[in-house]
């Protein structure tokens, strides 16, 4: 696997697929283009897409409102599972205000408060003034809290999804003129010869979340490998992923959870091996919640970003 490798064209032939990288070239027989649809209107296809595909890729405008991360670590535990979402009459453009999100308290009694926002929310203020502002946020908020979220709370972390991301053009996008993606979203999940798309936003479930991510990519994997006459049935390969799926869960519950994911953890992310929060902390879905948005939030703890395991290191010291 390349990383930091930003590919640039992706040209097809009738029997193959020439990826042009920033540092070299590549041949195969597919192409899977599994970035935003957004990064991957940045590509150049050659030949180019059909024109009506072209109308949905030149219609996704960027947009960068939740690049902003600011973790708030609080030593107890503060509204457990609370999201929220800002409505336009309460957003401050002077101060600080976004999207909340609890996201630790769920078996502990700390908190990590993730409030998303724009990058210029912070520009030109110190720490302490960013740290003031996102308290009295969440004290605007929640008027009776206000006390406990000052005297509980312990440090704060900012970063920002874009610059973490570079070769994400935007962190979230919508399309313009209304109605563009109703008449021409399909395209988004379309191949073009033996170019095909995945991502999170060419799901139909889980769209703009890790599970939407996963979903997709099986189902593209599924396409490919009926398109090589490597499976019978896409439908009944895409079936027997969920079971295993499921299998994989309900035998992770029978077992110790915590040893399970401590090996499977350590071997993939050598960073999370060190003792911290995320292993003590994971969670696992019901199997309700498995066909559900909240498979999400369990796959994004299981996925924390480096940044955001720093932080869980630091609610462990608290
Ligand atoms: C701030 C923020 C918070 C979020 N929180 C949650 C959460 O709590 N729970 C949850 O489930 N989801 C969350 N999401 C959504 C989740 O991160 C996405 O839905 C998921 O990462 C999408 O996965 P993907 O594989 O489709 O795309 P990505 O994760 O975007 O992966 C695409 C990759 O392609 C790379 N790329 C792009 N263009 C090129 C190129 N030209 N060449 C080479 N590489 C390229 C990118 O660098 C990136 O690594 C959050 C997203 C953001 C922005």
């Amino acid at each position: 696997m390349l990383t930091q490798t930003q590919v640039k064209t992706i040209t097809q032939t009738s029997d193959q697929v020439i990826v042009e990288t920033s540092r070299e070239t590549f041949t195969g027989r597919y192409a899977v283009v599994a970035t935003s649809p957004l990064a991957a209107s940045f590509l150049k296809y050659d030949p180019s897409l059909p024109l009506v595909a072209q109308r949905i890729w030149k219609a996704i405008r960027p947009w960068d409102f939740p690049a902003l991360n600011i973790l708030l670590v609080f030593k107890k535990s503060w509204r457990p599972g609370l999201i929220y979402l800002p409505s336009e009459e309460k957003e401050t453009k002077d101060g600080i205000s976004g999207i909340i999100m609890e996201l630790y308290s769920r078996n502990v009694d700390r908190s990590l408060i993730r409030i998303l926002t724009y990058p210029e929310a912070i520009n030109g203020k110190s720490k302490e003034e960013i740290q003031r502002l996102s308290l009295e946020f969440l004290a605007s908020l929640y008027p009776e809290d206000r006390e406990f979220l000052f005297e509980n709370f312990v440090s704060l972390t900012t970063f920002n999804w874009a610059d973490i991301k570079p070769f994400i053009p935007g962190v979230t996008y919508y399309y313009s003129p209304e109605g563009s993606l109703a008449t021409y979203g399909q395209y988004l999940r379309k191949n073009q010869g033996r170019v095909y798309f995945a991502g999170s936003e060419s799901s139909i479930s889980g769209l703009h979340w890790m599970s939407g991510a996963i979903i997709r990519g099986n189902e593209v994997a599924a396409d490919i490998l009926k398109e090589m006459g490597r499976i019978k049935s896409r439908s009944e390969y895409l079936r027997e992923i969920s079971k295993k799926n499921f299998a994989g869960v309900d035998s992770i519950r029978s077992k110790n959870i915590l040893q399970i994911l401590k090996n499977f953890f350590g071997k993939i992310f050598p960073w999370s091996s060190s003792p911290n929060i995320i292993r003590k902390q994971s969670y696992l879905p019901s199997r309700e919640e498995l066909s559900g948005r909240s498979i999400s939030i369990a796959y994004r703890q299981h996925y924390l970003t480096q940044s955001e395991s720093k932080i869980s290191k630091q609610v462990q010291k608290v």
